[in-house]
């Protein structure tokens, strides 16, 4: 029977584990270093409720995936409708914006401003076309400068940075329509390439998807070590032949393994390895940024408050992308005649702010007050809760960087690296099924490098779809 150890436990290494152990009959070994499973798709039991780590939909345009996720759920999953808003100028407008709605919902002059532009980008690029290199240059030729700033620049400044730094391809990324033109007619012909209409959730919430993966590969006798940190790499003749780790303090040794899959971060894993990697790659993984996410939960005893799954607040009057009430989805996720809200707040990790949760939590009640959400009196309780590296900072100089890393990283026979951390890909989580799909395959027909290179090229027209 051969071996593979997977490196983290989030939907990525969940999947790909499952995978191995159903259909190839391996023995399969997941080394989490937290105590939960699910990775940025976990939920934390706090009292009597379950919280989402930020709210997740389940929906994919990739070919056979929702299939696939039902089968792993055992056909439990639910379609929700799904309700949300943006909010723009002080107003909350239906999202995704209603051609038909739009004129009583948002300010005309501002629809006219946004008209006005879109043609003068275009007549612009006919006459003196511009390289679109930036996420600005992709907005700017496409949408014009008023609806960029409406809509998209403020966001880009919330989440990742000055957009005149970030690449195109995260502008294609999130808004996979080239131009204001094709964003219309797409919503009059009911086209998901920017919102879905429905999704599935489970119905105890979303925790449920990395906990029913757990049990499956435990059914087929793999393991899933929580609390468990990688402590080295052993590479010899450009393969893996051995893997430690350590388990509260009880160290395991794995000897040559046939597979090693690797869902953390890259520089983390860099550091693992022994040989030590070249400086330059090293540097180059040190290089590739991530935003922090803090999340602030703030509960509230009455059964809803925002009337809709989640709003969008790309503006930066507020300090929060995004406000979502879970029990939109479950109302298995809180006690009766309750409910919490999760403020999504984007920072840099080397922010002051990052670290001080009175600071956030109070900048988020003052912003929940000003968007007239609710009144700071309302909520009987906050939490916070963080993670440094969530959302990768896609800068001109990344991919530069990212080939670097695996480039080295493919020498390395035996080993894959997948995931969000692993792959510095905006993934959601039905790529995560799509990328584990796949590698459990490339390693059941006998996990050739050369021909994993190949298959991974298409990760990267994955698109998030909101
Ligand atoms: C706020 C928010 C909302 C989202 N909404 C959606 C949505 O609606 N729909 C959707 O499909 N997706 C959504 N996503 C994306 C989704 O959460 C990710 O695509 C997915 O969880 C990534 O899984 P992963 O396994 O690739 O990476 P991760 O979840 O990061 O998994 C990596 C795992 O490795 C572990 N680990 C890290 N370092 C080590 C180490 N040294 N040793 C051992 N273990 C380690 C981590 O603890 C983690 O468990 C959202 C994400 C966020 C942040």
């Amino acid at each position: 029977m051969t071996r593979t150890v997977i490196l983290g436990a989030g939907i990525s290494g969940l999947y790909t584990g499952f995978r191995l152990a159903e259909k190839g009959g391996q023995r399969v070994t997941l080394v989490e270093k937290t105590s939960t499973v699910g990775g940025m798709a976990k939920a934390l039991p706090y009292k009597c409720y379950w919280l989402d780590f930020g709210p997740h939909k389940i929906y994919s345009v990739l070919p056979g995936i929702l299939d696939e996720y039902q089968r792993i759920m055992n056909n439990r999953l639910i379609t929700v409708t799904k309700h949300n808003s943006i909010f723009l100028e002080g107003k909350r407008i239906t999202f995704p914006i209603s051609p038909l709605k739009a004129p009583f919902q948002i300010n005309p002059i501002s629809i006219m401003k946004c008209g006005f532009s879109f043609i003068t980008a275009k007549i612009k690029q006919a006459i003196a076309p511009r390289p679109i290199k930036t996420y600005e240059d992709y907005f700017l030729a496409g949408f014009g400068q008023a609806s960029y700033k409406l809509l998209f620049r403020d966001l880009a400044l919330k989440v990742w940075g000055d957009p005149k730094t970030l690449t195109e391809e995260l502008a294609r990324k999130r808004v996979p329509v080239p131009n204001l033109l094709e964003l219309i007619t797409g919503i009059f012909r009911r086209k998901p390439t920017m919102s879905a209409k429905t999704f599935l959730y489970p119905p105890g919430g979303f925790r449920e998807v990395a906990e029913t993966l757990k049990r499956k590969i435990e059914g087929f006798d793999g393991s899933v070590s929580l609390d468990s940190q990688p402590t080295g790499i052993t590479i010899k003749d450009g393969k893996v032949n051995e893997i430690r780790y350590e388990t509260e303090g009880k160290k395991h040794t794995v000897k040559n393994p046939d597979f090693v899959v690797s869902t953390i971060h890259v520089l983390d894993l860099l550091n693992l390895i022994t040989p030590r990697p070249p400086e330059a790659v090293i540097a180059a993984a040190n290089r590739l940024r991530w935003r922090g996410l803090v999340l602030v939960f703030l509960f509230f005893d009455r059964p809803n408050v925002l009337g809709e799954n989640w709003t969008f607040f790309p503006e930066r009057r507020y300090i929060f992308n995004r406000l979502s009430e879970p029990t939109s989805q479950s109302p298995e996720v809180a006690p009766k005649g309750k409910t919490y809200v999760i403020a999504e707040v984007t920072l840099d990790p080397t922010d002051p702010l990052f670290e001080d949760d009175a600071a956030v939590t109070k900048r988020v009640i003052e912003d929940l007050a000003k968007a007239g959400i609710c009144r700071p009196n309302d909520i009987k309780e906050t939490l916070v809760k963080k993670a440094r590296r969530i959302y990768p900072v896609y800068d001109v100089d990344y991919r530069e960087n990212l080939v670097k890393v695996l480039k080295w990283l493919d020498c390395i026979q035996n080993m894959f690296s997948i995931g969000r951390p692993g792959l510095f890909n905006y993934n959601n989580t039905d790529h995560c099924i799509d990328t584990g799909m796949k590698l459990a395959d490339t390693i059941l027909a006998g996990g050739k490098m050369k021909d994993w290179i190949e298959v991974r090229k298409s990760f990267n027209a994955y698109s998030i779809i909101d």
